[in-house]
């Protein structure tokens, strides 16, 4: 079994499925079909005859229980998540993969790219795969382990279960989805016809690490109209809108911004601002894990505004802010065991639980809110959206082992 999981892999990185920003339609670019009809044939072969891509490019797929119905009517219906396309931000096209053989340390040259290596020291988690075989790109394209790791562990998870009847499991869902890179992942995936009651994302992230945490976040606009004078003759007469716009901007605070926060820590962030004298105009966003506190970041906002609008009465500045996504922390404490039965699926594969928050949001936060609790477990890949991208093999097995040791997990949990 362990070797299958890379031979997946690596079939399914050669697949270019970049997806794309700004475009209305899902999926975002037509070539993340070629990847899901291979999928829907695969499962086919596998006997989840089921299987299908909808217009959207969502693969859905039932695994039918192998209990009785009694059983199978007391065990909750598990659903398997990753997606299919790869992040814009980089290459995605002629992925050549390089397997590193029983890495013994130091720098990892990319056959592709002499100007990039892969180094301990600007990757110290590097060091724990010494042994290990480690995938990597040729260093001119990203590898996209995330989100292939998580795929190829998704479909070496229905392949194992397929193969040996005598592991017992319930009915489990299957779904890849298109255009998680660019935020409409789940947009049109219809949650509740899909019939789970629990969902998992497999989805990047190194060895280990499930996460059950994400930002709250809130974001908008801020338009300031002013008005323009020859500016010879414009004493007590011009209203300068940059001028306010940048006073506004120096008044978020310097120590709650992208670039001076990490873990749990919060911040306000002008992601684009530009203007004349007659208007400005800036687009910004808030997060913070703690749901109190970006409220508390939304009402600072606030007050800025209309001290500034105190300042400059001829201006006139319009706030546009919206609250964009929740914490599925929220959701999650309703249900403990979704997260429990994770940690001690880790545990049995006899790995270091890391626990971590994720610092945006992610699919799994926005099922969450959908009807459907979903954290995220690890799928093995390290530097993702980068061409520095890895993925060690033990990753993936242990990601695999992970994933059946939590479908035992819930009959176990079930009284059977
Ligand atoms: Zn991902």
């Amino acid at each position: 079994m362990p070797s299958k999981v890379l031979d997946r892999f690596l079939r399914y990185v050669k697949i270019h499925t970049t997806s794309q920003e700004d475009v209305d339609e899902i999926p975002s670019t037509k070539r993340q079909f070629d990847l899901a009809n291979l999928l829907v044939k695969e499962l086919k072969e596998l006997g989840l005859t089921d299987a299908i891509v909808d217009e959207h490019c969502y693969v859905i797929a039932t695994l039918n229980s192998n209990l009785s119905q009694e059983l199978t009517d007391k065990i909750p219906v598990l659903c398997f998540l990753a997606h299919m396309d790869t992040s814009p931000e980089e290459p995605g096209e002629n992925v050549k993969p390089q397997i590193v053989k029983n890495y013994q340390g130091g720098d990892i040259a990319l056959p592709g790219n002499p100007d990039l290596v892969i180094s301990p020291s600007e990757t110290p988690s590097l060091k724990k795969f010494i042994g290990s075989d480690i995938v990597t790109s040729d260093g001119t394209t990203l590898l996209g382990g995330d989100d292939k790791a998580g795929v190829a562990v998704v479909m070496t998870v229905v392949a194992a279960l397929v193969a040996d009847p005598t592991i017992k499991h319930s009915t489990i869902k299957i779904v890849f989805t298109p255009d998680e890179e660019v935020g409409h992942g789940v947009d049109a995936l219809d949650v509740e016809s899909l019939g789970a009651d629990i969902g998992y994302t497999l989805d990047g992230d190194e060895l280990g690490v499930l996460e059950s945490e994400t930002f709250n976040a809130a974001g908008g606009t801020l338009t300031i109209t002013g008005f323009n004078f020859h500016p010879g003759y414009a004493k007590d007469k011009m209203v300068n809108a940059i001028r306010i716009m940048a006073e506004i901007i120096t008044r978020f605070p310097k120590d709650q911004a992208p670039e001076t926060t990490e873990k749990m820590e919060g911040y306000y962030h002008v992601y684009e601002a530009k203007g004349s004298v007659n208007e400005a105009k800036m687009r910004f966003i808030l997060r913070d894990f703690d749901l109190n506190e970006l409220d508390e970041k939304i009402q600072n906002l606030e007050d800025i505004v209309n001290q500034i609008q105190k300042q400059y009465p001829k201006a006139q500045i319009v706030l546009d802010l919206k609250k964009q996504y929740k914490n599925m922390k929220y959701q999650l404490d309703k249900v403990p065991h979704v997260v429990e039965y994770a940690e001690e699926a880790i545990k049995r594969a006899n790995i270091e639980l890391i626990r971590k928050p994720v610092r945006g949001g992610t699919d799994g936060a926005r099922l969450s809110y959908m009807g459907l609790p979903t954290p995220n477990i690890f799928a093995g890949s390290i530097n993702f959206h980068s061409k520095k991208e890895f993925v060690p093999v033990i990753a993936l097995e242990k990601s695999v082992e992970t994933v059946l040791n939590l479908i035992q997990i819930y009959l176990e949990k079930s009284n059977l």
